[in-house]
């Protein structure tokens, strides 16, 4: 079941009574079908659904067969690409959508991963019309989330919008997408080991805000889909149900906390690092979820080398946060041993086929030093790696 107990249990302490504005998520076989339906009990009018040339191919051809036959109106808009072939989620893909896009359009169709998800994502709710999400890959914990990662005059920024009223997850569609979307998926998944690490220590030292409950329904959700490794690695569907389901639940996670600190820490940041250095020279973007999954190995380094001993950390010019270091220290302490170490990560991660380091993916060594020594910058939050780059006088060195 997508929306576990837990999750009901999160609704009643943190949104007082109310509940998720998702009226409808499912994650079965030929969930395409039961679309139509759906639009005819909202009483959708005119549709307008968002592809591109490949998850036309992949479920958009069938899903407009399907209204067809219910006689629903929809129109179809195939996105542009880029020189490398993917459509980006900018000013110009946005701008081309609401130029097709007619006034009379009372719902969208997201129809495909991430970045379909984000652009429709940002026009519906400029338009403030509806979404439904139709993911065509279990590739990434957004489909239900706010934040859409958008690229504006070259830099990526996460704007708030809106989530969708439906998600409409068919396994035959997911089960079909490429291995490396699916993958990325996993890798997605497996950041959660450090990111839920990273969302204690800057509730323990930098006293941000946490939930327990919320920080459980996460690390389940990881939990779940390392068990189901070997169902992913042959591609069962029983594998690719259980990770689509925990990559939602992520994602709900995040919906109703209204931040996304349980599923992004460290391991996130080095990945924005490495996606905008990648924008900025114009080079082929990489999935999502695959720098995720190799970030976390390295992260998992990192604190195993550097936060054996938190209490030693220097911490000169923040003395409230060095207090309370003496203090959860050991706890801390403990939590990092308790985290995977990166061979193991890296075994998972090469049986669910993605990429295991960051030269597999073409990224240079130069890179991740930066990004490990500069990429706590890119979020105000005190993650591990804030806390070591702060503390350390020399740079960090990779290889660790
Ligand atoms: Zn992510």
């Amino acid at each position: 079941m997508v929306k576990n107990d837990l999750i009901y249990e999160l609704e009643k302490e943190c949104l007082s009574g109310r509940s998720i504005p998702i009226d409808h998520m499912e994650v079965e076989k030929e969930s395409l079908r039961r679309v139509p339906a759906f639009i005819k009990e909202k009483d959708y009018q005119q549709l307008m659904l968002i592809v591109d040339k490949n998850t036309k191919e992949a479920a958009g051809n069938k899903l407009m067969e399907y209204l067809k036959e219910a006689k629903i109106d929809v129109e179809v808009m195939v996105l542009p690409e880029d020189r490398h072939g993917h459509a980006i989620a900018n000013e110009e893909t946005m701008m081309q959508v609401f130029v097709h896009t007619s006034p009379s359009v009372d719902c969208f169709l997201a129809v495909g991963s991430g970045t379909i998800h984000d652009i429709t994502r940002f026009v519906s709710s400029k338009m403030k019309v509806p979404f439904i999400s139709i993911p065509t890959a279990a590739s990434v914990d957004g489909f239900t989330s706010r934040g859409a990662p958008i690229i504006l005059q070259g830099v990526k920024k996460t704007v708030q919008t809106s989530n969708p009223v439906a998600v409409f997850a068919d396994l035959n569609v997911l089960k079909e997408a490429p291995r490396k979307m699916t993958a990325a998926g996993f890798g997605d998944m497996i950041g959660k080991v450090t990111s839920i690490l990273d969302w204690n220590i800057s509730y323990l030292i930098g006293g941000e805000p946490y939930n327990e409950l919320a920080a459980n329904i996460t690390r389940q959700a990881l939990e779940k889909c390392v068990e189901h490794i070997d169902e992913l690695e042959r591609n069962e569907e029983h594998g690719i149900e259980v990770l689509m389901e925990a990559l939602i639940q992520s994602g709900l996670v995040m919906l109703v906390l209204d931040y996304s600190r349980p599923a992004s820490g460290g391991e996130h940041h080095l990945s924005h690092y490495w996606e905008m250095d990648l924008l900025k020279k114009d080079e082929k973007q990489l999935l999502h979820g695959a720098k995720v999954g190799v970030a976390t190995a390295i992260i998992s380094d990192l604190y195993k080398m550097y936060l054996q001993e938190p209490a030693l950390l220097a911490l000169t010019d923040h003395p409230e946060w060095k207090e309370r270091l003496l203090e959860f220290g050991t706890t801390i302490q403990e939590q990092v041993e308790q985290i995977p170490d990166s061979d193991e990560i890296k075994g998972w991660l090469q049986k669910a086929g993605g990429p295991v380091d960051p030269k597999e993916m073409g990224i240079s060594e130069e890179l991740v030093q930066a990004s490990l020594n500069e990429a706590y910058h890119l979020r105000d939050r005190c993650t591990g790696l804030k806390l070591i780059n702060v503390s350390t006088q020399t740079d960090i060195v990779y290889p660790i």
